[in-house]
């Protein structure tokens, strides 16, 4: 299948199938196709007795990759979930930047029961029943969205590792106690640490929350776009929301105090992030974002 699609203000998002092209048009009119080829994953390495049983000293790192063609050069765009690379660069080819967020076979060795990440279903009869390749594009010309990116929390010195985010393995999809994959970014802070909005949020609320006899409190901030994307900002375990629900925030506005809820076993902030683009609810690493914060930071 072809997708057509035009570099906007915010980074596209897709799910592709093997066979697929992504004809990418850059702001310059410069057209970049992008086939997808081939997906596969492993195991780096892993503890686990069992394979797909979670266990409390499981642990479980992996790889996964996409054979790419973009531009006619062909290219294995390789990527490591559960190390201090899970904190990753854009492959920058033909001017675009392609972050590479998943593909299916990572789901035969790790479950989705700990949040919603893996990739939407093709809804087919037959196989594949999971789209292959999710990947997020942009022209490298321009930055993930149209507006500086406020750091959600106080950023670490020199960048995310992995021995921060809970208890050193809950990045986006890491194996949460070896077998399940983690929908979402933890950082770890000490409870009450300040939550700033990222970018403006013209809507904001609990789903759930404490008060309301659930195990968490999550809030969502969802952000309209002029070139038709929604964003999903999602944080969750905050100890207090500092502005009234269902009002627009401007970025940078302290809108919590952090890491204080229902943490486990170490205080953190659980992150996630999720695009609705061309009519397609897209799940994406909010190591994303995090990447643009730092990237504002030098600026
Ligand atoms: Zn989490």
């Amino acid at each position: 299948m072809i997708h057509a699609r035009q570099a906007k203000e915010t980074l596209t998002a897709i799910e592709m199938l093997h066979g697929d092209t992504l004809k990418f048009r850059l702001r310059n009119g410069s057209e970049v196709p992008i086939e997808l080829l081939d997906t596969g994953a492993a195991i780096i390495e892993t503890n686990l007795p069992l394979p797909l049983a979670e266990d409390r000293k499981g642990r479980t790192t992996y790889r996964f990759w996409a054979d790419l063609r973009v531009d006619g050069r062909e290219i294995r765009y390789e990527r490591e979930v559960g190390t201090d690379k899970s904190f990753y660069e854009p492959l920058t080819v033909s001017g675009v930047n392609i972050w590479l967020d998943a593909v299916d076979e990572i789901f035969a060795f790790i479950l989705e029961t700990h949040g919603p990440c893996r990739l939407n279903p093709t809804c087919k009869n037959k196989p594949p029943f999971y789209f292959q390749a999710r990947i997020a594009v942009q022209d490298a010309t321009l930055r993930i969205c149209p507006e500086p990116v406020h750091p959600w929390c106080p950023l670490p010195e020199g960048g995310l590792r992995i021995e921060m985010c809970y208890t050193g393995e809950d990045c986006w999809m890491g194996a949460y106690f070896g077998a399940s994959a983690h929908g979402g970014l933890d950082i770890n802070h000490p409870k009450g640490t300040l939550l700033y909005t990222p970018i403006d949020i013209d809507e904001q609320f609990l789903v759930n929350s404490v008060a309301h006899g659930w195990t968490n409190n999550r809030w969502h901030g969802i952000r309209h776009w002029p070139d038709h994307s929604t964003w999903v900002l999602r944080s969750a375990h905050m100890v207090k929301q500092l502005v009234p629900e269902h009002t627009p925030v401007r970025a940078g506005t302290v809108y919590a105090e952090g890491a204080g809820v229902w943490v486990g076993q170490a205080e953190h902030s659980h992150f996630a992030f999720s695009a609705l683009d061309h009519g397609s609810f897209i799940r994406l690493d909010p190591w994303i974002l995090f990447w643009q914060m730092y990237q504002d930071l030098e600026a």
